[in-house]
């Protein structure tokens, strides 16, 4: 997802503010938990039909779900959001009894449900979706108009789940293998969603069906409906997995600035594979499609709507230029492919397992493009945008946290680890080994977490305590006094022990193992130092000593 109001940019904030303040409500936990009713049902398949109506702002549909029964159990959390309804709930030709508690229904299931069964249940439903929310990314469906006045309707819903616009088990940590979307609108748009076209069928009341398929696990909030006036061309890449098939969808009047703009698709692509490793969906192709808002990361679908400018709506969130040399909408929700939906947080806490690696992503790509050097740039210069109000990962189990730390702050725990790791060729396994390891999986902070120790060798644990756990930032505390250098780590975890790269005048550069314990080096000479921290570790410095040279080093 993109950001939320990052600095300023937008005016989004109380959302944000809503997102991560407590308190949590009973509707929170039935939210973002994997509670009794939920846990014993594993999603195999959403069948899901909408037919959306412009003309109301309404949708009307069903999704088959079928699903392994991992224990018995005779109730069923299926959830969707407040003000939508459910008309109906059948199973073995039965409609079933439910009752609601505000965005879940607890569904009485009559037929036995013996664990290692693969069952389906059938939800009936209708609505006028997400009215009164803000948006987007929790608005479900966002009822546009293009510039020449036709209907432009699109989905996003990150944030609130996507069980506001259409009925599903809303836990970021079940994905369905597969799902198949069918979406009805009038004739005279076009609708693209996830996956491939299976066939578009014209009905008699002036409406088609397009009918795609998802043959992949995807996370539902990527699930989307995207209908406008669509122009298409495609292409195609000879990628690390073979031939990947890219379709890309302007709308019809931006059919000649899109061809220029999304241009960066195949070195983007590129970078990326070379990064992290191959495209995780060659399945289901790479699509970009116009929306009415900013961004998302919809599963091979990538939502765009930077207005074909460059950085982040023609602004450089790095405050370096670098930022103005590409697309941010196209490199940044493309890196979600592989952080976010390949590999998928089980809960909202830990969501910037997306947005750090998608963020640290936009540096790789500036990498890609422009040189090490000036990637480093890049994440550096981002810097200026962490807030340390919040800690980047939140409450567990309510479905609600998010942090703009997350993003540019979690770029810069990435980059730092990359200098502890000090081997280009070792980092770049790193990240590919991530994704080969979780490839199509969910998983929590921990094991991604252990997973970098474990490749890199380092045991990193009270690196991503500190930076991810806490709003401190290390501050690397120096004094020169009589030759002598002391210096130790202040504002940290209990044994926080991050080696860290300093200019020693006279000594050159050197790598250090501060402790919170004061340690010393001799320096060659007794006069006045001043030492610098290498700008590449998110650090502060501090000289506290009373008659050495000014200055706090290059961290900040
Ligand atoms: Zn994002």
């Amino acid at each position: 997802m993109r950001r939320i109001a990052l600095l300023g940019l937008l005016t989004a904030w109380p959302l944000a503010g809503v997102l991560a303040q407590g308190p949590y409500t009973h509707a929170d936990t039935l939210h973002g938990s994997n509670g009794p009713r939920r846990a014993w049902w594993d999603a195999a398949f959403y069948d899901l039909h909408v037919r959306v109506n412009p003309a109301d702002s309404s949708i009307r549909g069903w999704n088959l779900i079928t699903y392994r029964v991992l224990q018995p159990s005779q109730e069923m959390q299926i959830d969707l959001q407040v003000p939508l309804e459910i008309d109906s709930v059948v199973q073995d030709r039965h409609r079933l009894a439910f009752r609601r508690d505000s965005n879940a229904f607890f569904v009485t299931l009559r037929a036995p449900q013996r664990a290692g069964d693969t069952k389906t249940v059938t939800v009936y439903y209708h609505g006028q979706p997400g009215r009164g929310r803000p948006s987007p990314w929790s608005s479900g469906f966002v009822w546009a108009h293009d510039s020449l006045g036709a209907p432009w309707v699109a989905t996003t819903d990150e944030l609130s789940g996507a069980s506001i616009y259409w009925p599903v088990k809303d836990y970021l940590g079940d994905e369905p293998d597969s799902q198949r979307i069918a979406v009805t609108v009038p004739d005279s748009m076009i609708e693209v969603s996830n996956g491939r076209l299976r066939g578009t069928a014209h009905n008699a009341d002036g409406t088609t069906t397009y009918e795609w398929f998802v043959a992949d696990p995807i996370n539902t909030y990527d699930v989307a409906v995207n209908a406008g006036r669509y122009t298409h061309w495609t292409d195609t890449l000879q990628g690390e997995a073979g031939l990947l098939t890219l379709d890309l969808w302007p709308l019809g009047y931006h059919l000649d600035v899109a061809r220029r703009q999304w241009q960066q698709v195949v070195p983007m692509l590129r970078c990326f594979e070379h990064w992290f490793g191959p495209y995780p969906w060659y399945a289901d192709g790479y699509k970009l499609i116009e929306d009415p808002y900013l961004g998302m990361e919809h599963q091979s679908g990538i939502a765009y709507g930077n207005e074909f400018k460059s950085g982040y709506l023609g602004r450089d969130l790095s405050g370096t230029g670098l930022g103005l040399q590409w697309d941010y909408i196209v490199i940044h929700e493309s890196a979600h492919e592989w952080f976010g939906n390949n590999i998928t947080a089980q809960d909202h806490a830990d969501l910037w397992v997306h947005e750090g690696f998608a963020t640290y992503a936009e540096a790789l790509y500036t990498e890609c493009q422009l040189g090490k050097t000036a990637g480093a740039a890049y994440v550096v210069g981002l810097r200026k945008g962490i807030q340390n109000a919040l800690p980047i990962i939140g409450p567990y189990g309510v479905g609600r946290w998010y942090t703009t730390d997350m993003y540019m702050k979690g770029a810069n725990l990435l980059h730092t680890i990359r200098q502890l790791v000090d081997d280009d060729a070792r980092w770049r396994d790193v990240l590919r080994g991530l994704n080969h390891e979780f490839w199509h999986q969910t998983v929590t902070t921990r094991q991604i977490e252990d997973y970098i120790s474990r490749q890199a060798g380092i045991d990193l644990g009270k690196v991503f305590d500190q930076y991810l756990r806490t709003t401190q930032v290390p501050e690397f505390d120096w004094k020169v006094e009589g030759g002598t250098l002391s210096y130790r780590w202040a504002n940290v975890v209990p044994g926080f022990a991050m080696p860290v790269r300093v200019q020693v005048p006279g000594l050159g550069t050197r790598t250090l193992r501060p402790t919170e314990t004061w340690q010393t080096l001799a320096l060659p000479s007794t006069r006045p130092a001043d030492v610098e921290v290498d700008e590449n570790w998110y650090v502060t410095a501090r000289n506290v000593g009373g008659s050495a040279a000014a200055g706090s080093g290059g961290g900040r």
